[in-house]
């Protein structure tokens, strides 16, 4: 269960912008034997009572029966490759304001990370070559930009940036588990991975906070692709708050034969509001209850997305998946983001099998998958020496 506060208490606009800001959960710093120092979540050890004062551990060694965490912040890396993966996500709200003057539009969104991954493998290339995409595979790998357009790489010239490096010599491949231009944050996870392996293999020290605030320079979703679990943004999508979940959630996700751009949904909604007040967009209380008490039931009737009726717009023939799954038992229907990947709740593995057989008739369904929820956040999964 993650932790939050909710209602959050009343503080202060610039308190609550850094309370909200802080993606991390609560971190120790601690050094392993290497020497390297790295970051565990915050433990409340056990106070011995009337007992000898507990023996003093060596900094890094494993508390009692927990294996310390290291969380990509080494002083120092021997790895020659490091592979980081990143969760999908569903926007179980998604409150949309009316444009702001810099093109953005205000935000009260629950994120919620489900277990389809991006995993991004980062190694050093020879000098001068820069950054090489050499391999993506998996879901339409084929529809991925192997140059400069591959967010990756703008992940790498950027964190080069922040930490004072020369442009970067990199390669890189990344296996894609999200569909591509599908409202799921495919690129943001990739993003997100790609930040924590080269932070990784650097050696460098940017925290959580550090890298969050890098995340954003490239994309709204970014921050939440490093977080994970179950969270609210306010602003762009970047100030999170993580929310409070009982148990996991069962969702099956049918994409579309077709992406959509995530421009053209918020154009078209636009358009839908033009000439009415759209009124400031507020955490939705249902959605934040039924996650509390980890009621599938609740949640199924609470989701809610405004780009939904723009993302149907564009796309009809999203409605018919929707429908479809419905008849087959879920428990909610939602676009997912900005579509066109349509989102089905359901109450457990059976109820996921039906929903997964009915979506997975229709023509305009490219595939359909059966996942949970909610996932970690971006983290190293594997480095070779
Ligand atoms: P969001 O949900 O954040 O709006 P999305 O999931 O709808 O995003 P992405 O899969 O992130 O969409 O990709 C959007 C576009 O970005 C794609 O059409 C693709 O051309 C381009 N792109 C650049 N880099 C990547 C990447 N690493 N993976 C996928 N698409 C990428």
């Amino acid at each position: 269960m993650v932790g939050t506060v909710w209602p959050p208490p009343k503080v202060s606009k610039r308190a609550d912008r850094a309370r909200l800001t802080r993606v991390a959960p609560a971190t120790v710093a601690y050094r392993c034997p290497t020497g390297a120092v790295g970051q565990r979540p915050a433990l409340a050890l056990p106070v011995p009572r009337g007992g000898p004062p507990a023996r003093p551990r060596p900094l890094g060694a494993p508390l009692d029966g927990i294996a310390p965490k290291v969380t990509a912040n080494y002083s120092e890396s021997v790895s020659a490759s490091v592979t980081a993966r990143a969760p999908g996500k569903v926007n179980i709200q998604l409150s949309v304001g009316a444009v702001r003057d810099d093109g953005f539009h205000p935000l009260a969104s629950v994120f919620h990370a489900v277990a389809m991954h991006e995993e991004v493998t980062v190694a050093a290339g020879p000098a001068g070559s820069g950054i090489v995409i050499d391999g993506v595979s998996g879901l339409q790998a084929d529809e991925v930009p192997r140059d400069s357009g591959n967010l990756v790489w703008r992940a790498a010239e950027r964190l080069a940036a922040e930490l004072d490096r020369p442009a970067p010599d990199v390669r890189v491949s990344i296996a894609k588990g999200v569909p591509v231009a599908g409202g799921m944050a495919g690129g943001s996870a990739d993003c997100a991975a790609a930040l924590v392996a080269l932070n990784d293999l650097w050696g460098a020290s940017l925290d959580r906070d550090d890298l969050a605030r890098v995340a954003l320079d490239l994309g709204s979703d970014v921050p939440f692709s490093l977080l994970g679990g179950t969270a609210l943004g306010l602003g762009r999508g970047e100030l999170l708050s993580p929310l409070m979940v009982r148990g996991s959630f069962h969702w099956v996700f049918a994409t579309a034969t077709r992406g959509l751009s995530t421009p053209a949904v918020y154009g078209t909604f636009d358009r839908l509001v033009e000439g009415r007040i759209v009124p400031e967009p507020q955490p939705d209380e249902a959605v934040i209850a039924a996650l509390i008490a980890g009621d599938p039931r609740a949640l199924g009737h609470a989701l809610h997305n405004d780009l939904q009726e723009p993302a149907l717009t564009l796309r009809p023939t999203l409605r018919d998946v929707l429908e479809a799954g419905l008849a087959a038992g879920a428990l909610g229907a939602i676009v997912s983001g900005s579509g066109p990947t349509v989102a089905f709740l359901v109450a457990d593995p059976p109820g996921a099998a039906r929903v997964h057989s009915a979506a997975a008739g229709l023509e305009q369904v490219r595939a359909v998958f059966s996942t949970t929820g909610a996932a970690p956040g971006a983290r190293v999964v594997g480095r070779t020496a």
